[in-house]
């Protein structure tokens, strides 16, 4: 739920990363270094007046979701690549969450227009007070249409203050057992991923992505990771950060994470290796209106 303030602020916030999305494609070319896109990416959002959500994700090929660059990465964009560049912007909590794919010479650049229109058909679906389960179908046969295969374990989610993902999520194929509805004065982000027909069409958890957040809301008696857990609660409150945002904190953020104060996201990569193309955008509903923010 939000207010007249809050509505001012979610749109601002979807303004701000439609147009830090615009600059995407500009920042990702073959050879371009991944840490230069997250942080031009971040960059842009803070010159344009937000805060990041979290960290720019980008996400190279079979990768879907939740890699940043760590401090120094020198990581490069390799050539035909599918390239995601997803992106969150707040103003005081009130977010804005979207993701572009750009394609570095791809042959399978066809993925893009696939997820951009269930993307499109998918925020066409939703009705206020209507089953959250009604997107998922028109997504997945958007893309199985295209001759694509949707990813069934990457999903929209309900968006709340300070909270990317509400616990609410949004499927992208049918079959998943959700009797929740769209709310009004609610705010989601739809986000449909693809394939390649011949992959599984899922995701599995790898190798930690660099991107963390804060699990336990109580000052550790360690005076080390007091400090930390102080600076981190008051940049980031429960939002996901970025170690390279926190490089100054040095061992009190390992010291954290062994001690279960801080979670890591693992990187999620399609089961069979297969390239993975993604489109997102944030809406808000009101008691009559559905209005797509970013
Ligand atoms: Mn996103
Ligand atoms: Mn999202």
């Amino acid at each position: 739920m939000f207010d007249e303030e809050g509505m001012e602020k979610l749109l601002l916030a979807g303004r701000i990363a439609k147009a830090v999305r615009g600059i995407a494609p500009r920042l990702v070319f073959e050879g371009a270094k991944v840490l230069d896109i997250c942080e031009g990416i971040e960059g842009e959002i803070v010159k344009l007046g937000g805060k990041a959500a979290f960290p720019c994700n980008v996400s190279i090929n079979e990768v879907g979701a939740h890699y940043t660059s760590p401090p120094y990465d020198q990581t490069l964009v390799p050539p035909g690549a599918l390239v995601k560049v997803d992106l969150g912007v707040h103003i005081d909590g009130y977010i804005a969450d979207t993701a572009v794919t750009v394609s570095v010479d791809s042959e399978h650049k066809d993925m893009i227009g696939a997820v951009e229109l269930a993307l499109e058909k998918g925020i066409q679906a939703v009705r206020i007070g209507g089953k959250i389960s009604d997107v998922g179908p028109v997504v997945e046969k958007t893309i199985r249409s295209m001759g694509y295969r949707p990813i069934r374990n990457l999903t929209g989610h309900q968006i709340e203050l300070y909270t990317i993902h509400s616990g609410v999520s949004v499927p992208n194929v049918s079959g998943w057992d959700t009797s929740g509805k769209f709310q009004p004065w609610s705010v989601y982000a739809i986000e449909p991923f693809a394939t390649l027909p011949k992959a599984a069409g899922e995701v599995k958890e790898r190798n930690p992505g660099n991107i963390l957040h804060l699990v336990k809301l109580k000052r550790p008696k360690s005076e080390v990771c007091a400090g930390a857990y102080e600076e981190i609660h008051s940049r980031f409150r429960t939002l996901p950060f970025a170690r390279r945002w926190v490089a100054n904190l040095g061992n009190a953020v390992e010291e954290m994470l062994s001690g279960k104060m801080l979670y890591e996201y693992p990187v999620l990569v399609e089961a069979t290796k297969n390239p993975i193309a993604q489109a997102e955008h944030t809406l808000i509903t009101t008691d009559r209106e559905i209005i797509v923010t970013t």
